[in-house]
Parts: C-alpha cells; structure tokens; sequence
C-alpha cells in the first residue's frame, strides 16, 4: 500500500530534504559547484537534457536547488519547477518562452509593477500584443481573447490593492480554448492559501523572496507546473535566458520555506488583529484585508483562500503626510518596499502616480481601482512581531 501523501506543515519541513546518502547529513547541503564531473562524455547542448541526465552545470540544474524545487512541488501539488533568481525573471521567462512575435497577452490590469511595466512596454517592442483587463470580472477576460490569445497572466490578490480573481471561473473560462495557457502570480497567496494548479492553471509563479523566503534576506523566483512545461521553460528561460537562483539563495530560501505553513497561520492572526484595529481607528477609512467581511470579494476569498494571508490596505485623508510622519517615526514597523517578511513593512502608494508609471488605467478600469484605492494606500505586509506593538507603533503616528 502507498503511504499517505504528507500533510502540508510535514511536507513543508521534509519535502525535498531527505538525508544525504553519502554522510547522513540531516540538513541539506549547500553545493555552490557550478560545473559537475561525468564518467562518461556526452552531450553540450540544452537539447541533449533528459530527466536521467546526472548534474552537467549549475545553470542546468543544481542538487541544491533541486531539493527547494521538490519542496516547492510538494507545497503546490506540482509535477515540476523551476527556480529563478527573481521572482520578475520567474515571470519574464513564462512570458518570453510562451510567446513569440504576432501572439496576444490577456493580462491583469493592477498587478506586481514590474509585471505591469514589462506588459505595457517590453511585450508591445517584442511585437507582442497585450490587452490589460480588470481580472476581477471573469467576463472581461473572456471578451478580451482573441484568436492569437496564448496566455493569461493574472495575480491574486494583486498587487498593490489587494483585490481579488476567481481562478476557478477563469480555469472554466480558458478551458474552452485549448490553446490558451493560464499562469498565475501566486506570491500574495502562498500555497497555504491557494492552489492555481488545481484550479486550472497551467503555470504558478512565487517571487520566492517574499513569504516562501519569508525572512528578507533573499531574492528569487519559481515556476511550478507539469513536468512537460516545465521540461520546457528549462531549456528555454534557465539554460538560454540565464537568470538562474543561485545554490546559495536556495538554500537559505529552502531554511524559510519549511516554516511557511506556521509562518502563515501566524502573519494571519497578526493581520486580522491589526486590520481590527484600523477599521476601528477613527482616523483611518477604508481598510482592506480579504479576511474582514468588509472586503469586496470577502466571499470569494473565503472560498479560494485557506488562510488569508497578511496583505492588507488602509486610506486616510493625507496620505502624502502620514507617509513622511511614518518614515521618521514608526519603531518597530519598518518603512520599506517589498512583502511577506517576518518583519513588518509599509510603504504609501499613490494612486495618480502609479496610474502614470505602471498601471495607466482609464475609465471603468480606473473607477475599479480607486473603488480599492482612493487617492493612494498604504500598503503593509504585516509581520510576526506582537501585534500590540504594531498597533501601538500605527497609533503613534496615526493623526
Ligand atoms: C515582489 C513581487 C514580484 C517580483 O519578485 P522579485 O523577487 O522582487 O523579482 C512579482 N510579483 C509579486 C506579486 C511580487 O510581490
């Protein structure tokens, strides 16, 4: 009889990390070789790869690296993954090795800036046609495909505004066209919260440097999928684009991510208490925190979220000024970009300025992101530190 599939928080510690067979060594080892010795000669080419082909060189593939794949694939349900040194050449290399000169994108129209910024102006010079549309309607996507439609790119809950997509109704949506693929940027959800691969997508993308890493200390990316895809996105993005995760990376991200299941539970409950604690603030309006029932999509996301991660938004009425007070006086709560830290984060985003870098949206797109935004939010990745403290340190500086 086969054993039973280990449940999340056991697959999330062993996952990828049995023993060394050469010492016994319980941890995994950290091997930074670039290039591997052969017993027999072979080939030099990516197109000489197989799945029985031993370590060549580090930018094929690499034991350690290899080992945070395998957790990777046990977290998702995935046949397969794929490391990158970022979570944005995670995302170009799906981009670029899926389309070609002449195909069309559908693309969220509010997602991570660097997504949003390489959609509206690499993609167009590559020759490659993307329509933005506000994902959070299942309708809009399904108006948008055209007959050179090869991709849906969406993200959920997207960046900055925390708003959500129906991955399911989507899957339902792109099913009936086989040539369509659907790759989600899965970084905000995290596998604890959310599967895309059971729920019909083809691709899921992490910036590995935010909760999978979870301690800020490290930049990387993957792709999970099935094994074909992934074969795929091997020879093309890894082997020929480059943009590998270095051994080191991995191994310090493969430490941070065999404690994301409790990590989660934890970032969780401290979001919840501190998204309270802001909806009851007099100073502060709309909170945003897919676990409030005062979330637009509270629904949706207590369907398609096991747990709601810690992503959460607030608007008061000078943001600019807040902003500056926070800047110089929070204590505990650093004032930083970037997300998913066991430290917790905040940054002011505002809404004319980042409809003129990297969101450009008009009309009904544009009235669907103030819906969730206003004039601008702070953004804030809470942490795992006591959440009376970051209350208290959001008090002292609130007006
Ligand atoms: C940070 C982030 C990225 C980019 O990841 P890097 O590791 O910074 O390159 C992509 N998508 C989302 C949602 C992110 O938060």
């Amino acid at each position: 009889m086969k054993p039973p599939a280990p449940r999340l928080r056991t697959a999330a510690v062993h996952a990828g990390e049995s023993p060394d067979p050469a010492t016994g060594a319980s941890a995994p080892n950290l091997v930074m070789s670039s290039t591997f010795v052969t017993h027999e000669a072979g080939g030099f080419s990516a197109h000489d790869l197989d799945e029985e082909s031993g370590y060549l060189y580090t930018r094929w593939s690499n034991p350690t690296v290899a080992q945070l794949e395998a957790k990777l694939c046990a977290l998702e349900g995935a046949e397969a993954g794929l490391c990158f040194g970022s979570g944005m050449a995670a995302a170009a290399g799906v981009l670029f090795s899926l389309l070609s000169a002449g195909d069309h994108v559908i693309m969220s129209d509010t997602n991570y800036a660097g997504v949003a910024e390489l959609g509206r102006d690499t993609l167009p010079r590559m020759g490659i046609d993307a329509t933005f549309v506000d994902a959070s309607a299942p309708l809009n996507v399904e108006a948008a495909i055209r007959p050179r439609t090869r991709l849906i790119w969406l993200e959920t809950p997207a960046n900055p505004i925390v708003r959500l997509t129906d991955l399911e109704a989507i899957g339902v949506i792109a099913a009936a066209h086989p040539r369509i693929r659907v790759a989600v940027d899965s970084t905000f959800a995290t596998p604890v919260a959310t599967r895309p691969l059971e729920l019909g997508a083809h691709y899921v993308m992490h910036s590995l440097t935010k909760y999978i890493g979870g301690h800020g200390d490290a930049v990387g990316g993957a792709v999970l999928g099935s094994r074909e895809d992934i074969a795929a996105l091997r020879l093309e993005a890894a082997i020929h684009y480059g943009g590998i995760l270095s051994p080191f990376n991995a191994w310090l991200i493969m430490r941070g991510a065999a404690t994301l299941p409790i990590r989660m539970q934890a970032h969780e409950e401290n979001a919840m208490a501190v998204a309270s604690f802001l909806e009851d603030h007099p100073r502060v309006g709309r909170v945003i925190y897919p676990g409030l029932a005062s979330h637009p999509q509270h629904d949706l996301a207590r369907r398609q979220m096991d747990n709601f991660s810690a992503m959460l938004t607030f608007q008061v009425d000078d943001g600019p000024a807040l902003a500056e007070e926070m800047a110089r006086r929070l204590r505990v709560i650093h004032y930083a970009v970037s997300l998913g830290h066991h430290r917790s984060l905040i940054f002011w985003m505002d809404t004319p300025s980042l409809m003129e870098t990297s969101f450009r949206l008009r009309g009904d797109a544009l009235a669907s992101y103030r819906e969730y935004a206003g004039d601008g939010i702070f953004r804030m990745s809470v942490g795992l530190e006591d959440p009376a403290d970051l209350c208290e340190d959001l008090a002292r500086v609130l007006p």
